[in-house]
C-alpha cells in the first residue's frame, strides 16, 4: 500500500542530470502529491515540472536565501506539510543545496526520506573503467589557486580513485594543475552524461591536456581520476638483478629491461641500470649480436 507522502516529511528527490528518461516513477508520484517543492531555481525545475504534468507549488531554496528560508519550511513541516526538495539536477546536497536543510531537519527530528535519481559522480565512475571498489568524491576544486594547490596536494598519496566537477571554463586550467600536482596518472572525461552528446574520454593526464589545446571543452564534465597505485613490496638489490637477469634472458637490452623494471618497480632507471652492467649478456645473445 503507498502511503507516501507522509505529513511532515522532507523528501530529497533527485533528478535528472540531462535524460528526462531517468526521472524515477517514484519521483513524479512524490512531486505530484507534495504540499509544496523547494526548488535551487524555481523556473529551472518549472519546466521539469510541466513536462510531467506537476502542478504543486514552488518555492526557491538556494545557498543565497537558505538562511532565512530554512525557518520557514521548518515551520511548514512543524504544521504536518510534506515537502519536497529538489536541485537543477541530480540528487540535492551532492555539490548542491540541501545539506543545510537536511541537517536542521535531522535537528528538529523531521522525517527526512530521500527518493534517489542520478548522480553525475556515480554516473560518471560506474561506466569509467577506474577501480570502483573504494573512491572518494571531491566535488568542484576550490577556484582560487593556492587552495587548488593545497587541496591537490592532500590528494597527492590518494590511492583510491577519485572524481571531481568541474565547470567547461576551468576544465584546462585544472587539467594542467592535476599534472603538476598528482603527476603520470589515467583520467576519465565524462562529457555531457546521459545526453545526445555523451562522451568519455580516457588517457593520461598529459594526453588530456594535448587533447583540450586542440579543441574548447564544452558541455558538463566529471573527471574521474586513478589513484596513486599502491606501493610495491621494495624489493633487495640481489632481488632487483635477478629480476634484471630473467629480463634480459630474453634477449633484451640493459636499457629496456631496466626501463621496464623501473616501470613495474618504481626504482630509478638509472640505478637499475648501474646494476644491470654488472649482468653479462647471456651467451646466446652475444652470438646473435656478433653474427649481425
Ligand atoms: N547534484 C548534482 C549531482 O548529483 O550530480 C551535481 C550538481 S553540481 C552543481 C553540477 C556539476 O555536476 C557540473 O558542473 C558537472 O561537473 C557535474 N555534472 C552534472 N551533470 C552532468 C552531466 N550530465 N555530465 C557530466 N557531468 C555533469
Amino acid at each position: 500500500m503507498i502511503t507516501d507522502p507522509k505529513p511532515g516529511t522532507l523528501y530529497v528527490v533527485g533528478t535528472p542530470i540531462g535524460n528526462l528518461e531517468d526521472m524515477t516513477f517514484r519521483a513524479v508520484r512524490i512531486l505530484q502529491t507534495v504540499d509544496l517543492i523547494a526548488a535551487e531555481d524555481t523556473r529551472h525545475t518549472g519546466r521539469l515540472l510541466q513536462h510531467f504534468q506537476i502542478t504543486a507549488p514552488q518555492l526557491s531554496y538556494h545557498d543565497h536565501n537558505s538562511t532565512s528560508r530554512i525557518p520557514e519550511l521548518l515551520e511548514q513541516l512543524g504544521r504536518g506539510k510534506a515537502i519536497a526538495l529538489v536541485s537543477d539536477a541530480g540528487m540535492p546536497g551532492i555539490s548542491d543545496p540541501g545539506y543545510e536543510l537536511v541537517k536542521a531537519c535531522v535537528a528538529a527530528e523531521i522525517l527526512v526520506v530521500p527518493i534517489p535519481g542520478p548522480s553525475a559522480a556515480i554516473t560518471a565512475l560506474s561506466a569509467a573503467g577506474l577501480p570502483t571498489e573504494k573512491f572518494v568524491f571531491e566535488g568542484f576544486l576550490p577556484p582560487k589557486k593556492q587552495e587548488r594547490q593545497k587541496r591537490l596536494e592532500f590528494l597527492q598519496a590518494e590511492v583510491r580513485t577519485i572524481i571531481f566537477y568541474e565547470a567547461p571554463h576551468r576544465l584546462r586550467q585544472t587539467l594542467q594543475d592535476l599534472a603538476e600536482v598528482l603527476g603520470e596518472r589515467q583520467i576519465v572525461l565524462a562529457r555531457e552524461l546521459t545526453k545526445l552528446h555523451e562522451e568519455f574520454w580516457r588517457g593520461s593526464i598529459e594526453d588530456a591536456i594535448t587533447h583540450y589545446t586542440e579543441r574548447q571543452p564544452q558541455g558538463e564534465y566529471t573527471l574521474v581520476v586513478a589513484g596513486l597505485p599502491p606501493l610495491k613490496p621494495q624489493l633487495s638489490e640481489a632481488e632487483l638483478i635477478a629480476e634484471l637477469q630473467q629480463i634480459m634472458a630474453e634477449g633484451v637490452s640493459r636499457s629496456q629491461a631496466s626501463r621496464q623494471l623501473a616501470k613495474a618497480t618504481s626504482f630509478p632507471r638509472r640505478h637499475l641500470y648501474q646494476l644491470a652492467l654488472a649482468i653479462p649478456i647471456p651467451l646466446a645473445e652475444v652470438e646473435i649480436r656478433q653474427e649481425t
